[in-house]
């Protein structure tokens, strides 16, 4: 449609509005459904999307004219009726999802002579706090434009100014960005094993047939999947498509898009929270002009202006991490395969550890179904023991039971690579005085404060509030009485050093190790450098430790003594996982799971590798519960900072609670952490049967709602945070 017979654009501006605002198209412009616009709203200037053309304003309007339109290809209409049916799935205003795709301001700005500025190295007259900053930037080496480089500095733009009137920074022409090298299909493509082969044959065949099927791609760990979806995606570039390979975040390393790069023989562009403003731009505008045709992202890369995706692989799709709880919640890979379905193109859902959604949507045929189990070279996982903690006692401090002792003694004897494992990071979960049984509490959260030793500090793994390690107690101001309880990472670490004084160990834990750090300590894993290796869940994913025989889990039941749902499915595939790490080289691997509840179905079935029985057992539960996927579940979350205020809004919101055909309202309750960042939160969990349409019933509920001051009411369709 063009706007010569229709002088009415109603544009979808990234604000937290339910549907666009109608401008009037001046004369002389052209616009198309999708264009990209400048549009005034009250005094300010804001970028937009043309939503709809019409041939008429409502009677009586006094309508505004779009300023200007952005010379870039318009939003395809496969992803605007994307946004269209996000914001309606989540029960979230259209502008606040479009805000997403919006996500790069620079990528508006005029590409042709910017300029930007470096550090000349020239002394300065009058040196200031504020300068000092920006010089510290700006020798980073990058040139960067004013607004990056006084916003990296903190400080105004008018700094940045009168530093380059006085000579210390200087003017030079922002390069154009870098092309986007084509994919080469045949360049480094492995030969593929025969059952690699089927798979292949399968995934490619729904490429080529232009099914918008979703496929299941369910393969233990080290068989080979990731060679098998490359072939998937080179059909699917062969075909002129754009290709999304979806990774969580934390497995967006320099392996694994070197392995991209290899097998197309191009830089694959990437999108993640980490990427500098100038690459982000570069592939938010090579996205939308179709040049980038590969990307590898983190969930948020799905909101990216795709001029013609043809596929998506998501790996890990078992991953929360997929899940966002934050401003707009979505769960990636669940809007992954909602973009197929509209895009009618297919998705490649990839794991060793499916989610029961996606188990049970492929029993129900809705969703195909590839296997692969062949580890590639080796025929299965590794063995799996279970260690009764109820009957094999531990020294007092101490983590490491004596079968764990012995084996990973007997690994390091034979030269080979041990693994311990436990999900939590820091020294000691809780720290109490012995004085007087105070215990340390965050002041801003209904949480203990976790103890840092490394840092010396007192963490809330909540808010971010620290404090150094007190040397009295600050209830009763008796010194030297704190005392921590239960294992961290760091603790185990201490224990570790302790009894093995000869092994080389490496400590990979997410605030342990950052960035670069942590790329070489994974490295120098790789090459077996070190020969014990203590970490938390960092390590349970995607890398590929050949010389690693033997796995230690310290705790198992820590994820299925919490009351979320999916407990005992995070519980199964981070076991599977941390002991897939194990024999992947040239040697069987071995895992040691230490545990309170051996006889848990779970438990005997991670023993007996039984994964179908711990299927079937899951499926009952959740079935008889009426959890998802048997059932839907939406929570409404309330946040304020008075907390007498908070409750009465909560008794309002209530009351106000239709009844629904089979829909149940538990609470209101607080929430499990009632107090975060000094705000109470209150929790509403909805639940209704499948065929129930929840997101029409939270509109009836809350339609009428306005929380005032500080309250905040979230909705979360689909909840996977019960915290
Ligand atoms: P998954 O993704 O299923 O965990 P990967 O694709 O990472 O497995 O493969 C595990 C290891 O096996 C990798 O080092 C990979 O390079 C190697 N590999 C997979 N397929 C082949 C093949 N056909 N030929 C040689 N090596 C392969
Ligand atoms: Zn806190």
């Amino acid at each position: 449609m063009n706007s010569n017979s229709h002088p009415i654009a109603d544009v979808l501006l990234p604000l937290a509005l339910e549907g666009p605002y109608s401008y009037r198209i001046p004369e002389g412009m052209t616009l198309e459904e999708g264009c990209y616009v400048a549009v005034p709203l009250g005094p300010r200037t804001l970028i937009g999307v043309v939503w709809v053309l019409k041939a008429q304003a409502p009677e009586g309007t006094k309508l505004r004219d779009v300023i200007a339109r952005f010379d870039m290809p318009a939003m395809g209409e496969t992803h605007r009726k994307f946004v269209d049916w996000l914001a309606d799935y989540y029960v979230e205003p259209k502008g606040n999802v479009l805000r997403m795709v919006l996500r790069c301001p620079g990528a508006f700005e005029e590409a042709k002579g910017q300029v930007a500025y470096r550090a000349t190295g020239q002394q300065i007259r009058r040196m200031t706090p504020q300068r000092q900053r920006v010089l510290d930037v700006a020798s980073e080496g990058f040139a960067m434009r004013q607004s990056e480089l006084a916003k990296a500095a903190g400080v105004g733009t008018s700094v940045v100014k009168s530093m380059a009137k006085e000579g210390a920074l200087e003017v030079v022409a922002l390069p154009a960005h870098k092309a986007f090298q084509p994919p080469d299909l045949n360049a480094g493509g492995l030969t593929l094993s025969k059952q690699q082969q089927l798979a292949a044959h399968e995934l490619r065949a729904v490429v080529t047939t232009r099914s918008a099927k979703v496929m299941l791609f369910d393969g233990v760990t080290g068989s080979g999947k990731t060679e098998v979806y490359f072939e998937a995606m080179a059909a699917a570039l062969a075909a002129g498509g754009q290709v999304l390979l979806l990774l969580p975040e934390i497995a967006l390393t320099a392996g694994f898009i070197t392995r991209v790069e290899t097998r197309f023989a191009c830089e694959p562009a990437q999108w993640h929270s980490d990427l500098r403003p100038r690459e982000r731009e570069r592939v938010w505008r090579g996205v939308a002009s179709g040049e980038a045709r590969i990307v590898v992202g983190a969930r948020s890369a799905l909101f990216l202006p795709w001029k013609k995706l043809g596929l998506i692989v998501v790996d890990e799709e078992h991953e929360s991490a997929y899940k966002q709880d934050d401003g707009v919640t979505y769960h990636a890979r669940d809007m992954a395969v909602l973009y197929g379905a509209i895009g009618k193109f297919p998705v490649i859902l990839s794991s060793a550890t499916p989610s029961l959604e996606s188990i049970v949507n492929a029993d129900r045929g809705r969703y195909g179904h590839v296997k692969l189990n062949d580890r590639h070279g080796r025929p299965e996982l590794p063995e799996i023991d279970l260690v009764d903690m109820r009957k094999t006692p531990l020294e007092s401090g101490a983590w490491l039971s004596a079968p764990l002792i012995e084996n990973i003694t007997a690994t390091l004897a034979a030269g080979d690579q041990a693994l311990l494992f436990l999900n939590r990071r820091g020294y000691a979960p809780v720290t109490v005085c012995r004085a007087c049984g105070h215990r340390m509490d965050c002041p801003n959260c209904a949480a203990s404060l976790v103890e840092h030793r490394f840092r010396r500090q007192l963490m809330c793994h909540h808010c971010g509030h620290h404090e150094p390690t007190p040397k009295a107690c600050p209830q009763c101001g008796v010194e030297d009485k704190l005392v921590p309880c239960g294992p961290g990472i760091e603790r185990l670490a201490e224990e570790a050093v302790q009894r093995f004084p000869e092994a080389r160990l490496a400590i990979l834990s997410s605030d342990l190790a950052r960035g670069v750090f942590l790329r070489d300590v994974i490295r120098d894993v790789t090459k077996g450098e070190y020969n014990l290796v203590i970490g938390t869940q960092l390590v349970a994913k995607g890398h590929h430790f050949p010389f690693l025989t033997f796995v230690g889990v310290v705790d198992a039941d820590l994820a299925l003594e919490s009351s979320d749902p999916r407990g005992g499915e995070r519980t199964w595939a981070l076991m599977a996982q941390v002991a897939g790490r194990a024999g992947r080289g040239e040697k069987p691997g071995h895992a040691l799971v230490q545990t309170h509840v051996p006889e848990h179905p779970l438990m005997q079935a991670l023993k007996n590798g039984d994964r179908e029985g711990y299927l079937a057992q899951e499926k009952l539960i959740r079935e008889n519960a009426g959890l998802p996927p048997y059932g839907r579940l939406a929570a409404v979350i309330i946040a304020g900072s008075d907390a007498a205020e908070t409750e009465r809004f909560v008794r309002l919101v209530a009351r106000a609670a239709p009844t629904g055909e089979g829909v149940t309202i538990l609470g209101p309750a607080t929430a499990p952490i009632h107090i975060v960042r000094g705000r109470f939160r209150w929790r509403f969990l909805v639940k209704a049967p499948r065929e129930v349409n929840i997101q029409a019933f939270l509109r009836q509920w809350l339609k009428d709602i306005k929380p005032k001051g500080s309250i905040h009411l979230g909705i979360d369709v689909d909840p996977y945070n019960f915290l």
